[in-house]
């Protein structure tokens, strides 16, 4: 069974959340093949270097647009995106197209901590592409 694909992003204000999250489920996130925009990624690693994360760009540089086009091929199984609703963002098109595009594949989608607390171990023992 090939690694399940989990793609990680965390608006700035909400990357401790995401680090903090990285470093408690730390031993479940092994099991996953991990993409996260660039910050996110390189905060993941230096907190937890034993994660293997595959960064992409900055999401305001286009990361956003990568983990979309990553989801419209397939190739994501569930996006933990946490996303500050008291800031503005300048590339909030880039936010609202690649949620949209987990909604239209259908993608689990966890927008905060709690859920995505709630979701992590099922994802982990499901199979690649499996319903929910
Ligand atoms: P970043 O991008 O991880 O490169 O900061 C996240 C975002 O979309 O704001």
């Amino acid at each position: 069974m090939s690694a399940r694909r989990l793609a990680l992003v965390a608006h700035d204000r909400k990357k401790e959340a995401m680090v903090a999250f990285a470093e408690r489920h730390r031993e479940t996130l092994r099991k996953f093949d991990l993409v996260a925009t660039g910050t996110t990624g390189g905060q993941i690693i230096a907190r937890c270097p034993d994660l293997t994360v595959t960064r992409l760009k900055s999401g305001p540089l286009g990361g956003d647009q990568q983990i979309g086009a990553l989801i419209a091929e397939g190739k994501v199984d569930g996006l933990f995106f946490f996303v500050d609703p008291l800031s503005p963002h300048p590339h909030d098109v880039d936010v609202k197209a690649l949620m949209r595009l987990a909604l239209v594949y259908d993608i689990p989608m966890a927008l905060n901590p709690a859920t995505a607390g709630l979701m992590i171990d099922r994802l982990a023992s499901s199979e690649p592409g499996s319903p929910a």
